[in-house]
């Protein structure tokens, strides 16, 4: 069994976790965004019964230990409540490392913004390594996106569409997210940008991971 670990139950960092029958990779707590609807800006870092709460960043080996056999898993998944991509090295060699050991599917979920903060396209180098991610659109406009995902940089709305073309053009299966019931949210209108991308749309319930 890999160690999967309940801080309820130990004093151990949650590095991985099962949820719906796949694993899932807890590899930082940093974001890039500040998402007003986040549990952690509401004080608690608890998914579904694990504290994702970490004290320090984990290294690749630590995260390669705690996923155990990757070959168990339909999807092994970095999602925790931080951006998996603003530790690209990281994903990158965790994600290598994987697939050697028979890893079938790999995904991140992730805001969309890994080109704007390194400055450059780095969806050919994740798509050695990843088969899917999963991009929060979050909103089907600009204004309503800022004032949800509270972001501090300009053209993070732009960026997170241009990431989604960028991934799909390196051959990485894109999917779209929004989250059903945030004010002013139009899933109908999300669905519809995701459709003119060509990628797929998924609609997500709050404080659901998945
Ligand atoms: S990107 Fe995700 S983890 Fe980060 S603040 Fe937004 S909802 Fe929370």
């Amino acid at each position: 069994m890999p160690k999967v670990s309940h801080r309820q139950q130990q004093e151990e960092p949650v590095l991985a976790y099962e949820l719906h029958g796949n694993l899932y990779l807890n590899i930082t707590y940093h974001c890039t965004l500040r998402c007003a609807f986040c549990p952690k800006f509401q004080g608690s870092w608890e998914v579904q019964n694990y504290d994702l709460l970490l004290t320090r960043e984990p290294e690749a080996d630590e995260v390669l230990t705690a996923a155990g056999d990757p070959a168990r898993y339909k999807e092994i998944v970095f999602c925790g409540l931080g951006e998996p991509t603003l530790r690209l090295d990281t994903l990158v060699a965790v994600a290598k490392a994987l697939k050697a050991r028979g890893a079938q599917h790999i995904r991140i979920n992730t805001d969309g913004l890994a080109n704007l903060v390194y400055g450059r396209d780095v969806t050919p180098e994740l798509a050695q390594w990843v088969d899917s991610v999963s991009i929060s659109l979050t909103a089907q406009d600009e204004a309503t996106y800022d004032r949800h995902t509270r972001s501090k940089r300009p053209g993070a709305y732009a960026a997170m569409l241009d990431f989604a073309r960028a991934a799909k053009a390196s051959g990485i299966a894109v999917t779209l997210t929004a989250i059903n019931g945030l004010e002013g949210v139009d899933i109908a209108a999300c669905e519809e940008i995701a459709r003119q991308l060509g990628v797929k749309f998924r609609r997500r319930e709050l404080d659901v991971v998945g």
